[in-house]
């Protein structure tokens, strides 16, 4: 079978939500993956931010078999020690990382980043308010009340009306906020990155701008970190991250999911404080979230994150990729922390170069027409990177991607 067979058989029997897919995967190992024709890739997109520690790690597998030939699935009837033990290790990470004073915190485990984020909209909705200020192209998931939330009309109109009480502000502008969020405003949600808009940065006193002008208005911070969480940007927490923010911001409520459990489905909503005691018994549920396999998959993917000092390795690599791709003329700016990269052709020729890429052996991945987005596996090696910087020009000659004439007139004295 070939990845055309499959191909054809995958079009004869999946819901056609995601468009014919670019290629029929049969393994991976680290950073690379094989195709159903036996051509081998460098996995530049991880997942989609997803498998930190790339295909098939050995403490990963080993986490999730040991753990799935103990107790697999249990209900929220029951508790396990492993979705106890992630809790405390979620909170740790979150108050240590960020607050200045102990605070306590409470975790809601879900299996998507959709539905972190729905748990943390009822949450919200328990404040006895029910405006939330959210950002334009934000993105948030897809169920109804995560879509609500998410800003691209070509996701949001098909399926209106959705849940009401959301305000769209510009993203990175403080004044913005300032207008929009009243004493009627139960949260305000921001991603500290933008990852699916292609890696928008905001300016660095947005977070904690963001934090005064809800805490003014007794709304709650509500960050959600499910692409840039979990080291993908070089800290635990994109918000505690000294390039990305400048000074501490407190969050009252973090969702996170994709690279939690290195590509075991799970996702979490965090709380502190008082935020994190508003559902009572009854007010939220799930039959699989929290899951022992998938709470084991995840101390395994931090336990890993932490001994193999795997922030260290993605704040390094991502500067020299960042660097690496910015070098080509043909690149107008290059954005992100860590190993979340996004960059801006000079002409909206990202799909072209998505091909290019793959062609050359290379998985990149194409969020807007004009921009590139990379978010490979924490464990991406030097020589790895350094093979895509190689391959980089040539891949943009094959996209057919023209020489700016403003960067050359740049370099005219
Ligand atoms: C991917 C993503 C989501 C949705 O997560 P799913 O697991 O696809 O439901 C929500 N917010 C952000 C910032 C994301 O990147």
């Amino acid at each position: 079978m070939t990845n055309a067979d499959w191909t054809e058989r995958y079009a004869g029997a999946l819901m056609n939500t995601f468009g014919p897919p670019k290629l029929v995967l049969t393994k991976g190992e680290g950073a690379h993956v094989w195709d159903a024709d036996g051509r081998k890739y460098v996995d530049l997109l991880g997942g989609i931010a997803v498998n930190a520690l790339g295909h098939a790690h050995p403490r990963l597998t080993a986490a999730v078999t040991d753990q799935l030939s103990t107790l697999g699935h249990i209900s929220n009837f029951f508790a396990s020690a492993p979705q106890i033990e992630l809790a405390e290790r979620l909170i740790a990470l979150l108050v240590e990382g960020s607050h200045a004073e102990p605070v306590e915190a409470r975790v809601f485990f879900t299996n998507s980043g959709a539905e972190a984020n729905e748990a943390a909209f009822k949450l919200t909705r328990r404040t006895g308010r029910t405006k939330v200020v959210v950002t334009e192209g934000g993105f948030h998931g897809r169920t109804m009340g995560a879509l609500a939330l998410t800003s691209k009309l070509a996701y949001r109109e098909p399926f209106e009306p959705l849940p009401g009480g959301v305000v769209f502000v510009p993203y990175g502008d403080v004044a913005a906020l300032e207008a929009a969020v009243d004493d009627t405003t139960a949260a305000v949600l921001v991603e500290p990155i933008q990852g699916e808009a292609g890696v928008v940065v905001p300016p660095t006193d947005y977070l904690p701008s963001a934090q005064r002008i809800a805490h003014e208005h007794g709304a709650l911070l509500w960050l959600d970190e499910i692409q840039t969480g979990v080291g993908r940007t070089g800290a635990w927490f994109a918000h505690q991250h000294p390039d990305l923010v400048s000074g501490r911001v407190v969050p009252d409520i973090v969702t996170l999911a994709k690279g939690l459990a290195g590509g075991i489905p799970i996702g979490a909503c965090i709380a502190t404080d008082g935020s994190g005691k508003l559902f009572d018994p009854g007010n939220h549920g799930t039959t699989f979230g929290g899951n022992p396999v998938a709470a084991a998959a995840a101390l395994a993917v931090l336990n890993t994150i932490e001994d193999e000092r795997l922030l260290e390795h993605v704040t390094q690599l991502g500067l020299r990729l960042r660097e690496g791709l910015a070098a080509d003329p043909r690149v107008t700016s290059v954005r992100g922390a860590g190993l979340l990269i996004g960059l801006d052709l000079v002409e909206p020729k990202a799909a072209d170069v998505v091909v290019a890429a793959q062609d050359a052996g290379y998985i990149v991945n194409a969020p807007t027409p004009e921009r590139i987005r990379l978010a490979p596996p924490l464990v991406l090696t030097d020589p790895d990177a350094d093979g895509f910087l190689a391959a980089w020009p040539a891949i943009l000659d094959a996209a057919g991607v023209a020489v700016s004439t403003s960067s050359t007139t740049v370099e005219t004295p």
